[in-house]
């Protein structure tokens, strides 16, 4: 079979480019996906009443037309969320984002981190190389000590000096210096980060948005895994077919594809330099409706999971009425027993022993986070350029091993669809 345009991957980045292929008139064009649905990372499953989303997945819209499309295909089915986040750290709850509101810390805490902030603020200000130096000079050690380290360490697997910050910029507020010291005495009023508030669906769960797109969406093959790329040839396997095509778009994680090309031993090699994080979400429901909040990082070695959310927060109708459903994000070491989560849920407030376990579920995440490591920016920069010119384009948050939003795998597939037309 021949295409124009074949798309590897219907998660939310292949769908989006089909989608807006074909808002352009150009139907010569196939998505090929491995699972028995679209959706990839976004798709959700309903078991029993509950909807599960892969670990929290919430709409940030930044941009005119993200929101445009995305109210375009969900229209009424769309709430808008205030956060309600916290960091629990030792027997302390302090809102997020943790550097803008230091007044909820113990008092030697709070001096620790109001001191470090001092200390930085007189050392000469140079480009940070890595992301441990880039959180000293931003809000200094005693933040970094208290919070930014021990988290991001949990989640990366990799200390922060083993980090680039060049991931940054839209993901870790970043308050003014003087904001931050303002925030050890009293609450501020202002809200940081990219995600004061979020749009999510309010039935169906994140998946409903993969949905709307996928109705939308005319050539799409499910059950095709795709096992060999031929660049030279144009030709790619899945399913024990073979497709050939003329544009090859790739939305599949960049270090998978690249083991996946036959005869191209160069640009395999990069496939050894671009680091996976995967984690482990384990999805949990009780009997019992619990005070709403959005999510909560939890930054302790104790603690066996870094984020839980609360799904159900997100729309009422993700869960039935009287009850609460958790996603418990967890990194990818052996799994803790089920015991001992439900303990350390306890043991911070947030379930009561007395509760009933209604629905406990894994599901592990094989790919989560492009590592931000030295060897990345350079690795993928060379490797989607060589790709590139091959006439393979890669798109969305895994074919161009990136950490980025929803909302840009949407707007890479409209880019690379209006490049392609
Ligand atoms: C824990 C977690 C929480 C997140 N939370 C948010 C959030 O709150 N807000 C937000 O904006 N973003 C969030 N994200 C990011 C979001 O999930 C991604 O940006 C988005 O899902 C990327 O879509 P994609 O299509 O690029 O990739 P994917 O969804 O991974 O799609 C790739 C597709 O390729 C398929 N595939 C893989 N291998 C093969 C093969 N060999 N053959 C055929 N098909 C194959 C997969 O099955 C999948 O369907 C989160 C991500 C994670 C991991």
């Amino acid at each position: 079979m021949h295409v124009k345009t074949l798309i590897l991957g219907a998660g939310l980045t292949g769908l989006s480019t089909a989608y807006h292929l074909e808002q352009r008139g150009e139907t010569d064009y196939l998505v090929l996906e491995c699972k028995t649905q679209p959706g990839g990372l976004c798709a959700s499953q309903t078991v029993n009443g509950f909807t599960l989303d892969a670990g929290g997945h919430l709409l940030h819209l930044h941009t005119p037309y993200g929101k445009k499309l995305v109210k375009r295909l969900l229209k009424s089915n769309l709430l808008c969320r205030t956060r309600r986040a916290f960091v629990y750290t030792g027997s302390s709850r302090v809102p997020y984002p943790f550097q803008a509101n230091l007044y909820a810390l113990p008092e030697a805490e709070r001096k620790a981190c109001v001191n470090g902030l001092l200390e930085a603020s007189q050392s000469p200000a140079a480009a940070p190389h890595n992301f441990k130096q880039w959180c000293l000079q931003a809000f200094g050690r005693g933040v970094y000590e208290q919070f930014m380290r021990p988290y991001n360490t949990k989640l990366w697997g990799l200390p922060p000096e083993k980090l680039t910050c060049d991931w940054c910029g839209p993901f870790v507020p970043l308050p003014k210096r003087q904001e931050v010291l303002q925030s050890a005495q009293r609450r501020l009023t202002k809200a940081y980060g990219y995600n004061r508030s979020f749009y999510y669906p309010k039935h169906g769960g994140c998946g409903a948005l993969v949905q709307a797109l996928a109705a939308r969406v005319t050539h799409l093959r499910t059950r095709a895994r795709v096992t060999q790329v031929d660049l030279k040839n144009k030709t790619v396997r899945a399913g024990g077919q073979s497709y050939s095509f003329d544009t090859l778009v790739n939305t599949l994680p960049l270090p998978a594809f690249l083991r996946l090309l036959t005869g191209e031993k160069r640009l395999s090699a990069y496939a050894k330099q671009l680091q996976n994080r995967s984690i482990r979400v384990y999805h949990l429901a009780i009997n019992r409706a619990v005070k709403p909040f959005s999510w909560i990082y939890f930054p302790d070695k104790t603690d066996p999971f870094y984020r839980v959310g609360l799904q159900s927060g997100f729309s009422p109708y993700n869960a039935p009425e009287g009850t609460s459903l958790f996603y418990i994000e967890l990194p990818p070491d052996a799994p803790p027993s089920k015991r001992r989560i439900w303990n350390a849920l306890v043991q911070k407030g947030i379930i009561k022993e007395s509760d009933k376990a209604l629905l406990s579920r894994w599901q592990p995440l094989p790919y989560a986070y492009a590592v931000y490591d030295q060897h990345r920016s350079r690795a993928v920069r060379q490797a989607l350029a060589a790709l590139a010119k091959r006439g393979c384009f890669c798109a969305g948050r895994y074919g161009r091993w990136e950490y980025s939003f929803m909302e840009s795998s949407l707007l890479e597939g409209k880019t690379l669809a209006e490049k392609l037309v």
